[in-house]
């Protein structure tokens, strides 16, 4: 038959989410989310909006952008609101990156960014991480159009730190540095208060992880006026109307309710650093991670043997056949009995062996 595919699209090799088993008998430590509800006002905010829901919503989100603006105290026109922080990347890829020189990203980052870099066409490099997974900043001096980081990264957990992001800032000042902090909330240091000194760096960040609305598809940009100008370029060349009613309504609550959202959090961090104990006095190398996931080998057993043990005892994780992480697991930090299921799992697992 003729392919009827768009070239472009024939050679793309698109993002593999991890799974998302239907038949919910799993404990489910493979895709980062948390292990809390979402906040209850949440849940009456999205209520409330149903009865909307024959109007369009307000295509610039600007209550949710007021809400992300006061958490922060910053200006609501240093804020973007899109559907999940993957479109966010998608149109910030668009809106900076489609210039002659190429991206430049860490090998082992979130895997999304070289999806993005192929289906626009955009050149890219990659900086390989140093052995210990740490991010070689003194290598973001290639020339370059454009760089992006997560940070914390993923899924390594490690985080960097203000002063190094902004020597990277300061050695790239005519490219944008998109910082992708998915995870910041779980102890890294974000950068949101310096968007008005560097005038070239974009934040993204999302409700999926700290916010337990992974469910909800909200994510949001935060820098200067003139860069979320160019991503609103690319937002209304696209889809007017990326956030509907239930997922404006329910993100404007998620950071309204602060109280909640720093307990939930604080368990998370609490649980992983319990765990991270455990899983070291068990003999396993665990990164310092500041996420809410472990990123964990085995001197002697094999990650690919423990994750398809612990799939038989009905546990996802996260395993990636990946050149030099392909002896890691990433562990989502799950509720404190969760975890505990997990490490008897490890336990019998290594016993068997
Ligand atoms: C989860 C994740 C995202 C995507 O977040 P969504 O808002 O759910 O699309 C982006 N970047 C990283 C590093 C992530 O882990």
């Amino acid at each position: 038959m003729k392919n009827y595919l768009s070239p472009a699209i024939v050679n793309v090799k698109p993002y593999v989410p991890g799974e998302q088993p239907k038949d919910g008998v799993y404990i489910k430590l493979n895709t980062n989310e948390n292990p809390y509800p979402p906040s209850p006002k949440v849940i009456v905010a999205i209520e409330n909006a149903a009865s909307s829901l024959r109007l369009y919503p307000d295509p610039e989100s600007e209550e949710l952008r007021l809400a992300v603006a006061d958490f922060y105290s910053i200006d609501k026109d240093m804020v973007f609101a899109g559907n999940g922080s993957d479109e966010i990347l998608a149109l910030c890829f668009m809106a900076f990156f489609m210039k002659e020189k190429p991206v430049l990203f860490p090998d082992i980052s979130y895997s999304f960014y070289e999806v993005y870099a192929k289906l626009f066409g955009i050149d890219f490099k990659l900086i390989p991480l140093n052995d210990d997974y740490t991010v070689p900043v003194e290598k973001f001096t290639i020339p370059n159009d454009g760089i992006i980081i997560a940070n914390p990264n993923a899924p390594t957990g490690i985080a960097l730190s203000a002063d190094n992001i902004k020597k990277i800032l300061e050695n790239n000042r005519e490219s944008v540095v998109l910082v992708d902090e998915a995870y910041i909330d779980f102890g890294g240091q974000s950068m949101v208060p310096y968007i008005s000194e560097y005038p070239n760096l974009i934040i993204t960040q999302t409700v999926s992880k700290s916010r337990s609305l992974a469910g909800l598809r909200v994510g949001v940009a935060i820098g200067g006026v003139h860069l979320i100008d160019g991503i609103n370029r690319v937002k209304n060349s696209f889809n007017s109307y990326p956030l509907d009613r239930l997922a404006a309504s329910g993100a404007v609550e998620a950071f309204r309710d602060v109280e909640y959202f720093r307990s939930t959090t604080q368990k998370v961090i609490n649980t992983r650093e319990r765990i991270k104990n455990d899983l070291i006095h068990m003999g396993f190398n665990v990164t310092d991670s500041k996420s809410n996931f472990l990123f964990i080998s085995h001197p002697v057993v094999a990650a690919k043997k423990i994750f398809f043990d612990l799939r038989k005892k009905k546990i996802l994780v996260r395993y990636f056949d990946k050149e030099r992480i392909d002896n890691h697991l990433r562990i989502t930090i799950g509720t404190d009995s969760e975890m505990d299921a997990l490490l008897n799992a490890i336990k019998e697992v290594l016993d068997g062996t």
